[in-house]
């Protein structure tokens, strides 16, 4: 699966120069020109990473970033700040404000590119499920791909074991259809009969994991999250 970066900048060479190297390195890329556009595509269409840009119209990329990380929807996707020289201070500020890394401009697309697959393989690390996770009466064995509920073994359906393991992986961060579908399925413009496609498959989930269904939650009108909490 390719992963997405999302380009916040209004500086559309940047952009175009950005975009055409990241897809030749295999990303998918996804650019906005606005802070307010970046809210709204960071929470639908949940990248793997964003590249911000802190002088933006608008919004700048210091409030996008702080707005980014107080959202438990969108806090745990790594941003890599794109600064001037003159802004060395805001710098600061934006890994203060959890940024992942910075570069300064004019930097080359070739280590832009190294900065990013270092930062998604810190990510990785640190998302690294165990290979067997126990938790309530529930068991996910990820190398075997079984699931059992009370020492039952639970029969899942290819889609409904990559539903749970999506939903297990991002440590009870929510996750919203369009994101679930895209992932999944591999529907890039969710239209409302596929979205519904989710819903059915957490609805037979649920029924299948009888008494641990409670860990599937829906949150109204996005998505859904796992709870590891008893
Ligand atoms: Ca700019």
């Amino acid at each position: 699966m390719k992963e997405t970066i999302l380009i916040v900048e209004d500086e559309k060479d940047i952009v175009k120069m950005l975009g055409y190297n990241l897809e030749k390195e295999g990303f998918k890329t996804l650019s906005v020109y606005e802070g307010e556009d970046a809210l709204d595509t960071a929470v639908s269409k949940h990248p793997d990473l964003i590249i911000l840009d802190l002088m933006l119209p608008g919004m700048d990329g210091l409030e996008v970033c702080k707005t980014l990380k107080a959202d438990s929807k969108t806090s745990s996707i790594p941003i890599i700040m794109l600064t001037a020289k003159s802004q060395d201070s805001d710098k600061i500020v934006g890994l203060e404000l959890g940024a992942d890394d910075y570069m300064t401009k004019p930097f080359s697309p070739r280590e832009l590119i190294a900065r990013i697959k270092a930062v998604l393989r810190r990510v990785k690390e640190k998302d690294k499920l165990p290979e067997v996770l126990k938790i309530g009466e529930l068991m996910i064995d990820f190398s075997k791909i079984a699931v059992a509920v009370k020492d039952k073994p639970v029969e899942l359906t290819s889609k409904e074991f990559e539903l749970l393991k999506t939903l297990v992986k991002v440590k009870g961060r929510v996750l919203s259809r369009d994101y679930l579908l895209d992932n999944i399925w591999g529907f890039d413009n969710a239209m409302e009969i596929r979205t519904r496609t989710v819903d059915v498959h957490i609805r037979t989930l649920r029924k299948k994991l009888k008494s641990e269904s409670k860990r599937i939650l829906t949150v109204k009108n996005y998505g859904y999250r796992f709870n590891y909490e008893d």
